[in-house]
């Protein structure tokens, strides 16, 4: 029998949408493609060229357990100069993309029964990562209604003698949202350990994203390159922790992964050097599909009233068109061939929602809007 833990995990359905998808293309059709929290562009030329050297000149053997002493150093300089911090790079944990770093923190962090503060909705997998460390999630509702900004009066009640630990991923995975400073600090203040994911920083097209560090030390940073450099199959990510869990983190890492993936720790490096103007031209490029996206679903009658302005979400009230955002999303992809992801994938603050990834052509958001349109009217709702 499998363990009690895995059969109690819950699974990832923006997963089943795409498989099902996979199948529908398969039989000859054509699908758009609103469902995958993917960058569709190429990784840029120089971080591929950069692992292609790496691999010539023989980099494939193990690397040291917290990562390649390079690119803990080029982190730290990219925080100094994004964010004006200063992040000691023994501070600074790389992995096989964030997940692990996900998983990392909460399990140098967590003792049994440890409760973990996410809002609802949240990034789909916060809950069962804090599960598998032995803590208990516990959602705190925002609301569209408030921008789905978080409420510090709802945290504060949501607290107890067993809480540790807050997690905040701005911006946000699924609604887009870029959390506000005043906001980050009033969490910082409550003395808990904050878990900031910043893997959507960088792609931001209004405003700015703050980082944890601008308010608190009491706080692991989870970060990746996956997003902002399309590198999603490369698995690189890194986190940062305070210096006290290190060595406790390093023994974790060395026992779980030994060490992160030698080669793609260089196209790091290059990542963060070499990259900038490439991955501008990329940033400007989501922009224009945000603005068409907005449009677009305004067209269709949904109300964006506050609209995200990092990621490449957008998260929208669909309760006109069906109260079950999974039979809705099934419903959409099996008559209009369009994958959403549905809401409920993001908590139950999410039931009712769609979340729409413009991750994807503009071409292809101007023919998912029609195929909507379509599907829409013949709904006659
Ligand atoms: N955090 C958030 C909020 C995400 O959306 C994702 C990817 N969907 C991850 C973490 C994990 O990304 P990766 O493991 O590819 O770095």
């Amino acid at each position: 029998m499998p363990s009690k833990l895995s059969q109690e995990i819950a699974p990832f359905f923006v997963m089943d949408v795409l498989e099902r998808a996979k199948e529908i293309e398969a039989r000859g059709n054509s699908v758009i493609h609103f469902e995958i929290g993917e960058p569709d562009l190429p990784t840029p030329t120089l971080i591929c060229a950069a692992a292609i050297e790496s691999l010539k000149c023989g980099d494939t053997k193990y690397t040291p357990s917290l990562g390649i002493p390079e690119l803990r150093e080029a982190i730290s300089e990219d925080y100094k100069s994004t964010y004006g911090v200063d992040i000691s790079p023994s501070r600074i944990v790389v992995t096989m993309g964030s997940s692990p770093a996900l998983f990392l923190a909460m399990a140098s962090l967590l003792d049994p029964g440890d409760e973990v503060i996410i809002t609802d909705p949240h990034y789909a997998c916060y809950p069962q990562i804090i599960k598998i460390a032995g803590g208990v999630a516990k959602p705190v509702r925002i609301y569209e209604e408030e921008g789905f900004q978080i409420d510090i009066k709802r945290i504060r009640r949501a607290i107890s003698k067993n809480t540790k630990a807050i997690i905040i991923n701005s911006p946000s995975n699924p609604t887009g949202v870029v959390l506000e400073p005043q906001i980050m600090r009033e969490i910082s203040d409550l003395g808990l350990y904050v878990i900031s994911d910043e893997i959507y920083h960088g792609l931001v097209y209004e405003g700015e994203a703050r980082t944890i560090y601008e308010f608190s030390d009491k706080a692991f940073m989870i970060n990746g390159f996956s997003k902002l450099y399309s590198m999603t199959g490369w698995r690189l990510g890194y986190f940062i922790a305070p210096e006290d869990f290190i060595r406790p983190i390093q023994k974790l890492q060395q026992n779980l992964f030994i060490s992160p993936n030698s080669f793609v720790q260089r196209a790091g490096i290059s990542a963060l050097k070499a990259s900038k103007t490439e991955v501008k031209e990329m940033v400007k490029i989501f922009a224009k599909r945000r603005k068409r996206i907005i449009e677009g679903l305004r067209e269709l009658g949904f109300k964006v009233n506050s609209e995200p302005k990092g990621a490449f979400y957008v998260f929208v009230n669909a309760k006109r068109l069906g109260d079950n955002s999974y039979d809705l999303a099934f419903d959409i992809l099996e008559r209009a061939h369009v994958a959403i992801t549905p809401g409920i994938d993001f908590g139950y603050g999410g039931e009712g929602y769609l979340r729409f990834s413009y991750a994807t052509s503009i071409e292809s958001i101007g023919e998912g809007i029609e195929r909507l349109k379509a599907y829409i009217s013949k709904k006659g709702v």
